[in-house]
């Protein structure tokens, strides 16, 4: 099947490549029964890419990063690579692709299934048909800015400091990000900051505004200090629909929504870049938990999250909507029909069935 679907696929280390199997499974499926095909690189990252290389990420395979029309990524890391060496941390590699690939916005929904709110510890009501995308800023902010670091001050006393910094053109590619897929979803926009406290918070606000007024004002914009919108997102998660907000309070806040979704292991996020000639992104998909150790090799992992990463990429990378909803659909019907792994079973687990990661990968399949 000729493509210009060039697809690179980095499974990892831990449970990464025991998902990343059973997203294989459903490729061929859509190859064979859907005619969507990929021509598929796959290659080594994290403790893989250290045992064989002895580096986090090889620079041939960062090379065809940059060459793929999307990446789709495991995870890295587990104790057998555990060092104080910053260079040989397998979490490198993955810093490497999104620094090189300019991946500065990450896409991370927090949905919830139907079926696992009944059988979910928080209150239905609240989360019941909830679906959020918190849009991060991914590569500046006070995770980058300069001058950052610790000396002896002047009174002779230890001090750390970090700096947080935005540049207008920063804020306005992720705003730009959020508004377009705003349009694509409710055509809503909350964007979050700090504009009571902080200088880039009143930058964020004034471009966001800016960049509204002047190309997406069919889109309703509004703002909420990331203070208040930690506490509303408990309190009243389902008023909100796109979110964007900066590197660090996207951390907070896309972990705080994902808890209200139930389990790590559903959950998928995209990181893409700015926009070529042809208006193609250099994207990865990836699932938003770890390699997991302490259930890797054991065949339990929920390959739900790798599997959704998949679908994302299908819309957000080649435009494949119809696809990806159908993969999304046969995730949700696997639910309703009470295929659960380990990691989903609280609750009232009556009528359900304990599967590990290939029965699982197969009920989605079939
Ligand atoms: P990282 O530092 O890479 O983010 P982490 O320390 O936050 O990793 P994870 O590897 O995501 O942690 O695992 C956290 C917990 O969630 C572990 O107990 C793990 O077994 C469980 N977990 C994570 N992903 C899955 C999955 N796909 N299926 C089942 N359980 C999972
Ligand atoms: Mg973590």
């Amino acid at each position: 099947m000729a493509s210009n679907r060039n697809l690179l696929v980095l499974p990892g280390d831990g449970i990464g490549p025991e998902v990343m199997n059973e997203v294989r499974k459903i490729i061929a499926w859509m190859g064979k029964k859907r005619a969507v095909g990929f021509d598929i690189t796959e290659d080594l990252v994290g403790g893989a890419a250290l045992d064989k290389h002895g580096v986090p990420l090889s620079d041939d395979a960062m090379k065809t990063a940059l060459e793929a029309d999307a990446v789709l990524f495991g995870s890295v890391g587990g104790p057998k690579w555990d060092t104080a060496d910053f260079s040989k941390k397998p979490e490198r590699g993955l810093l490497r692709l999104r620094k090189e690939m300019d991946l500065f916005a990450n896409l991370r929904p927090a949905k919830v299934f139907d079926a696992l709110v009944d059988a979910s510890s928080l209150k239905p009501e609240i989360v019941k048909g909830l679906d959020i995308m918190i849009i991060r800023e991914l590569t500046s902010g006070v995770y980058f800015g300069e001058p950052r670091g610790r000396h002896v001050n002047a009174a002779g006393e230890v001090e750390a400091f970090d700096t947080q910094r935005y540049t207008a053109p920063e804020i306005r590619r992720v705003c730009a990000v959020a508004f377009e897929l705003a349009r694509k979803r409710k055509n809503k926009v909350l964007s979050s900051e700090k504009a009571n406290v902080m200088h880039t918070g009143v930058l964020w606000r004034e471009e966001a505004t800016k960049l509204h007024k002047e190309k997406y004002s069919d889109v309703k914009l509004e703002h909420m200090y990331a203070d208040a919108l930690a506490m509303q997102l408990l309190r009243a998660p389902k008023e909100f629909d796109v979110i964007v907000t900066d590197n660090l309070f996207g951390d907070i806040l896309s972990d705080e929504a994902s808890m209200l979704t139930g389990s790590l292991g559903l959950l998928p996020s995209a990181s893409l870049g700015a926009p070529d000639a042809t208006g193609r992104r250099k994207a990865l998909y990836e699932p938003i938990h770890g390699s997991a150790p302490d259930i890797a090799g054991k065949g339990l992992a929920n390959p739900i999250a790798q599997t959704l990463s998949y679908a994302m990429m299908l819309r957000y990378s080649f435009d494949l909507g119809k696809d990806a909803d159908m993969v999304e659909t046969a995730v949700e019907n696997v639910l309703k029909a009470g295929y659960r792994t380990g990691d989903l079973l609280v609750g009232n687990t009556d009528g359900v069935k304990k599967v590990g990661t290939q029965e699982m990968g197969d009920a989605i399949v079939k």
